[in-house]
C-alpha cells in the first residue's frame, strides 16, 4: 500500500501537486512496515506508544525525511492519521499553524516557490562550468575526502534536529 495515497476512505484524493513526494534512494521504512506508522491520537496503550517511538525513530534516520516532512503538511487530509517524518497529526497541525503564521496562508505555495528557484539554481550551476580556482578547490577536496557519497546516507542527530527549522523558514 503506497502511504501517499488516501486508500481508507472513499474517493481517492489527489495529492498537491506542487510539494512532490520525495524519491528515495532506498525503500522507506514506512512502506515496508505501514502498520507500525498507523498511529492512532485516542490509543494510549504502552504498545501503541511504543510503536509510535519506534516509527519515529524510523523516520529521524530517513535520507528523504525533510521533504516527507514538507510533503505531509502540504496534504493535511491524506495525512490526518500516522506517523509521517517522526511527526504525529496533533504534531503536524501545530507546524502547519505556524507556517501560516510565517509565511502566510498561501506558505505551500511560498515553500513551492522557493524550492523551484533553489532547483533552476542547482540546474544552473550544473551547467556552467567552474572558474579554475574553484575547479582546483573541488579537486583537492575530493582528494582528500573521496567522492561525494550516494546514495544519501541516514541523517545525523543534527540534520534531524535542524529539518523542521529549516522547512519553518522556508529555507528547504
Ligand atoms: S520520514 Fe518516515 S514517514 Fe517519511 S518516508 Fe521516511 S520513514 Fe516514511
Amino acid at each position: 500500500m503506497s502511504r501517499t495515497k488516501n486508500t481508507r476512505t472513499g474517493p481517492a484524493i489527489e495529492a498537491d501537486p506542487r510539494i512532490p513526494f520525495p524519491h528515495s534512494p532506498t525503500p522507506t521504512v514506512c512502506k515496508a512496515t505501514p502498520a507500525l506508522f498507523a498511529h492512532d491520537l485516542g490509543d494510549s496503550t504502552p504498545e501503541a506508544s511504543d510503536r509510535m517511538h519506534q516509527a519515529k525513530t524510523a523516520c529521524r534516520a530517513c535520507p528523504i525525511a525533510a521533504d516527507c516532512l514538507k510533503w505531509a503538511l502540504a496534504n493535511p487530509t491524506l495525512t490526518r492519521e500516522g506517523i509521517w517524518a517522526a511527526t504525529t497529526a496533533r504534531e503536524r497541525t501545530t507546524l502547519r499553524r505556524r507556517l501560516v503564521e510565517r509565511l502566510g496562508k498561501d506558505w505551500v505555495g511560498v515553500v513551492a516557490d522557493h524550492d523551484r528557484r533553489l532547483h533552476e539554481r542547482r540546474e544552473a550551476a550544473r551547467h556552467s562550468p567552474l572558474p579554475v580556482a574553484e575547479a582546483r578547490i573541488v579537486h583537492l577536496d575530493r582528494e582528500a575526502n573521496g567522492p561525494t557519497p550516494t546514495p544519501r546516507r541516514p541523517l545525523t542527530p543534527g540534520q534531524q534536529q535542524r529539518n523542521p527549522a529549516r522547512l519553518l523558514t522556508g529555507v528547504a
